[in-house]
């Protein structure tokens, strides 16, 4: 090809791909043109190359924006769970829960236990799994639920407006039920989110309470009771136990840095 040929093949690709919005195959197909030319790659293998790099980009920022709108508190991820400290966990559940295959279906996760024993890192870690699959997540503490919750309804009409605009979030994250108690209008604002997802959309529930404890956060049994009845309904319920492994940690550094101790 001649240098002036060249050069308007290059401006026509710049224009075509800004057009396209497809930043990705306007820096990759020089280069990968002469590898094509190198091994000899037909046209259609040379489309697919220059095409499956612009899918891949698009898909790993995809993923970072959701991760990034999901305000997840750290980064935690399943590979980074080590399931031999929860050994009542059964590990074909936690895997089948990884393959997010709950959200489309609109079911609930439940992940009960005392602290410290990885509810948090689960709930963070399947939530970065849903946005590897595409779905949009809202991660939030059950105290920043009732938060956003109250604002909205303080608006008129806004609290019905806030859990329609929510819809479109696969699955929201609700971590830390039950480390503050509600007043009776914060249960009511937490029910009726409850009741909104119902077979609609997902939550990720943890909680340090067993749902015979429930009647506590909510001062109230029979709004704990109609609760649970909904969330359970089509749900997993994970019980976590053990020691927390913040003491677990804490305690075996101290073991192995005490010459004291056998
Ligand atoms: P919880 O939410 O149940 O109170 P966290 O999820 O916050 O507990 O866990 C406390 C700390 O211990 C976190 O840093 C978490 O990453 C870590 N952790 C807990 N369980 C495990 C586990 N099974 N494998 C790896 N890290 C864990
Ligand atoms: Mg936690």
């Amino acid at each position: 090809m001649s240098t002036s040929s060249d050069e308007k093949i290059g401006s026509t690709l710049a224009h075509l791909t800004r057009a396209m919005k497809t930043p990705t195959i306007s820096r990759v197909w020089e280069k990968l043109a002469e590898t094509a030319r190198d091994q000899g790659w037909s046209h259609e293998e040379y489309l697919a190359a220059v095409l499956e790099r612009q899918v891949a980009d698009r898909e790993a920022n995809g993923t970072s924006l959701r991760i990034q709108s999901a305000r997840f508190p750290t980064r935690k991820t399943i590979e980074d769970f080590n399931p031999d400290h929860q050994p009542g966990l059964r590990r074909d559940v936690l895997a089948h829960l990884a393959n997010t295959s709950f959200i489309p279906k609109a079911d609930n996760v439940i992940l009960l236990g005392p602290p410290g024993v990885g509810k948090t890192h689960l709930a963070i870690g399947l939530g970065i799994k849903a946005c590897q699959v595409g779905h949009p997540v809202l991660f939030d503490t059950a105290a920043g639920w009732v938060n956003r919750l109250t604002e909205a309804h303080q608006r008129h009409g806004g609290l019905q407006h806030e859990i329609k605009r929510l819809r479109r979030y696969r699955l929201l994250i609700i971590d830390e039920l039950g480390y503050l108690p509600f007043d009776a209008d914060a249960a009511n604002l937490f029910f009726q989110l409850v009741a909104s997802r119902y077979e609609q959309g997902s939550l990720l529930i943890t909680s340090n309470l067993a749902f015979s404890r429930w009647g506590e956060i909510f001062a109230d049994d029979t709004i704990a009771a109609a609760m649970i009845d909904r969330l359970v309904h089509h749900a997993e319920v994970l019980t976590l136990d053990g020691e927390s492994y913040r003491t677990k940690t804490r305690r075996e550094l101290l073991e192995s840095t005490n010459p004291m101790t056998p």
